[in-house]
């Protein structure tokens, strides 16, 4: 990969917290196979185990040609491919040049990786194709254990270069599984960010109105529910159109849908931001006015009330004009919600009454 690429792929994975694409993920994978074994070939030309020269030849050369399924996306042959090289590498090193360099460390680096690969695949074979892997995994480490114990290495390397291979792989091993735990862990904190975004964006879905766009009746209650907790005086503008059924009736219910939808943007944008506006029935709109007493809430509900009467709102070649009634009441008034809302309905029902487009407070 080239150094900006790797630098791009660093901030998304550990700055961003973005999820890695799987072909990253192979890439890194398949360059850092390529890299191990690379580095493999030198240290056994040093200590003179040319056949494993020749294997570390064979596998670096193997791992490059296996960017051609990195970018064929043939993930699955690919971790096969890696799996079965790494289980043939540790049984021919283990029996050229003993257990003491500690080349079955790489069975236990890569089982965990694969198993996170696998999950990672759409495709992915699940639960028993993983617990196989593991299976040969184990059987692979005991057996290389077994001929470690029952034959002696055809190659003898002195004590010192055993111990240098030793750290080397157990470094290389080590890296591996904290590169592959890191990507891991950011995944699944990408995930659950998603998720609780996801939540979040239901949550206020759940709350919206989707006719109006204004809060929905559920929402609303919560708001009178903290609005009383507060302690603070409030008031409620009970808002319903007048003869909407006619307006229905004559110019069918798509113009009365646009006409509810165009009453509810002209009331929203009269109010101020710390008031409340919701869809309380069929063509019924409730208004929360925080920290204002009657007396203002008849003054804005006289304001709207007056707005909506002067509005001409243009539904195809229908030009609809439309009224409202209001009814307003204080939290003093009554103890509870059900109260102060049950005021405002009767005041509202009062200037029904007595010939509509009114606001009635007393
Ligand atoms: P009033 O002045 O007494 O309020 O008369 P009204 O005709 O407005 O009252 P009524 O309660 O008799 O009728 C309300 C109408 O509102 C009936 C119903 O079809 C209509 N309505 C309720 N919800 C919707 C809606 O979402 N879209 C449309 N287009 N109409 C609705
Ligand atoms: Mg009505
Ligand atoms: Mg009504």
């Amino acid at each position: 990969m080239k150094n900006t690429e790797t630098k791009q792929l660093f901030s998304k994975v550990f700055v961003d917290g973005a999820t890695v694409t799987n072909r990253i993920k192979y890439t890194i994978l398949q360059w850092a196979a390529a890299t191990v074994h690379f580095m493999l070939i030198f240290i056994f030309a040093s200590v003179g185990v040319y056949s494993m020269v020749a294997f570390n030849i064979a596998s670096t050369i193997c791992y490059i040609l296996c960017g051609i399924l990195v970018k064929k996306e043939r993930y699955i042959l690919f971790y096969y491919i890696t799996f079965v090289e790494i289980c043939l590498h540790s049984y021919t090193a283990t029996i050229l040049v003993g257990w003491e360099p500690g080349f079955p460390l790489y069975i236990l680096g890569i089982m965990p990786v694969i198993f996170y690969m696998h999950f990672s695949l759409d495709e992915s074979a699940g639960l028993h194709e993983s617990l196989l892997i593991g299976l040969c995994c184990l059987l692979t480490f005991v057996v290389c254990k077994i001929i470690s114990y029952r034959i002696e290495p055809v190659y003898v390397i002195s004590k010192k270069a055993a111990t240098y291979i030793y750290i080397f792989n157990t470094l290389c091993t080590f890296g591996l599984l904290l590169f592959f735990s890191l990507f891991f862990l950011r995944e699944i904190q990408f995930s659950r960010s998603v998720l609780e975004e996801q939540n979040a964006k239901l949550d206020k879905m759940a709350g919206i109105d989707a006719l109006t766009g204004l809060y929905n009746r559920r929402s609303m209650d919560k708001l009178l529910n903290s609005a009383v907790n507060s302690g603070r005086t409030f008031s409620v503008i009970m808002c319903d159109i007048d003869d909407f059924k006619q307006i229905n009736d004559a110019y069918g219910h798509n113009s009365g849908d646009e006409v509810l939808r165009r009453l509810a943007e002209a009331v929203r944008s009269l109010l101020r931001d710390n008031d409340y506006v919701c869809r309380w029935g069929g063509e019924e709109i409730l208004i929360l006015a925080a920290g204002t007493p009657l007396s203002g809430a008849a003054l804005v509900a006289e304001r709207i009330r007056s707005h909506i009467e002067d509005m001409e709102i243009l539904c195809g070649d229908d030009l609809i004009r439309c009224t409202i009634t209001a009814g307003a009441a204080e939290s003093t008034e009554a103890g509870n919600i059900e109260g102060i809302i049950g005021l405002a309905d009767e005041r509202l029902y009062c200037g029904k009454k007595s010939g509509k487009n009114v606001v009635v407070s007393e």
